[in-house]
């Protein structure tokens, strides 16, 4: 795509249309790597001027908004987004910011791949499912209850010891590549919705008004947080999501503790290297410092944990459908 200089407000202005195509009418119009590279010149111009920031920037929001067609719910706890670095130096600066933090020279971090599908929160109430709900905003989703139960991997009920009478647990909603595949090929002989990729296929079949017509998605979840929780739980990041495990709901198995710089780009170079071999999408990794204490102390930024980074990956392939998008304000 050709190199153009924007002014501030048409940037804005033209993130704004991409981010309402993506989030809101699950039909991206460019990739995501232009949507970053763009994204990251918003991020410079505002880091250079900050008076210039205009409230309606995708840096002050988190997603999309809730479609009026669904009911929406206001999330107890936000779902916010994660910061992204793309290089090993920015690896570096983030380690080295929390080192400083901690006083440690060698935090430990819950490091997980970073799935493409979309966020929900699932709220269980004495060990059954009453509510999913999108990310939206990040305060307000919509209310895909009934279609999140229509999806298999999602317990209705919880098992194991010790279940909690109150769980709001969060993770990604995907589409496995072998579904997405099937699917878009039967489209193709029915003349049906072909997608553009997982993610968004995932998005558009998880947003449907019809669950019957969820029901017949390939779709899988995830589980990667613990919102909150009537229990009193471990204090680390990794040993929450094995509490979830226990209580039946699926955690990705390439989840590790590692340790210091060295753990976080070894576990980089391993994911990037599984990538391909994976029958799901991943656009990077998600580092966590394991402490809950220290992520408690360090909190968050109005759209990000400060504790927490998504590590993104090169590009693999350009969707699809990529259109050469001229922007006339
Ligand atoms: P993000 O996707 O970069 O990161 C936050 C999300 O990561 C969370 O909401 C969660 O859903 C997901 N996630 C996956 N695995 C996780 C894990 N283990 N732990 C925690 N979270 C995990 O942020 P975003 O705000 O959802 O979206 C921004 C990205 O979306 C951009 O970087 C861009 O790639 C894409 N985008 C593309 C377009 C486009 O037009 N192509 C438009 C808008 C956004």
């Amino acid at each position: 795509m050709s190199e153009k200089n924007y002014s501030y407000k048409d940037l804005v202005a033209l993130l704004n249309r991409y981010a309402k195509a993506y989030y809101v009418d699950d039909d991206p119009i460019v990739t995501d790597s232009e949507y970053d590279r763009l994204y990251r010149q918003l991020e410079i111009m505002e880091q250079a001027d900050p008076t210039i920031i205009s409230p309606d920037s995708p840096t002050r929001r988190v997603g999309g908004q809730a479609l009026s067609a669904f009911a929406s719910v206001t999330h107890r706890v936000p779902l916010l987004s994660l910061g992204d670095i793309f290089s090993v130096s920015e690896l570096n600066d983030f380690n080295e910011r929390i080192c400083d933090f901690t006083h440690e020279e060698k935090v430990e971090y819950c490091a997980e791949p970073k799935l493409d599908g979309l966020a929900v929160s699932l709220i269980y109430e004495n060990g059954l499912l009453v509510k999913a709900a999108t990310r939206g905003d990040g305060r307000v989703g919509e209310d895909i209850t009934e279609n999140a139960k229509t999806i298999k991997a999602i317990p209705l009920r919880l098992s194991g010891e010790n279940v909690p009478s109150y769980l709001d647990v969060r993770g990604e909603v995907f589409m496995p590549r072998d579904g997405f595949e099937k699917w878009n090929e039967r489209a193709r002989q029915n003349g049906g919705k072909v997608f553009a990729n997982p993610r968004n296929a995932a998005a558009g079949s998880l947003r449907q008004l019809d669950s019957k017509i969820t029901a017949k998605r390939p779709l899988t979840f995830n589980a990667y947080y613990i919102g909150e929780c009537s229990n009193e739980l471990p204090d680390t990041q990794y040993d929450r999501l094995m509490s979830v495990k226990g209580w039946g709901i699926p955690v990705n198995p390439l989840i590790k503790k590692v340790y210091g710089i060295k753990g976080l780009s070894d576990f980089y170079n391993d994911i990037l290297q599984k990538r391909p071999g994976l029958n799901y999408d991943i656009d990077g990794v998600v580092l966590k410092v394991n402490s809950i204490p220290v992520q408690e102390d360090m909190g968050f930024t109005a759209r990000t944990p400060r504790w927490a980074i998504a590590y993104k990956f090169p590009p693999e392939e350009e969707i699809t459908r990529l259109l050469d998008v001229e922007f006339q304000v």
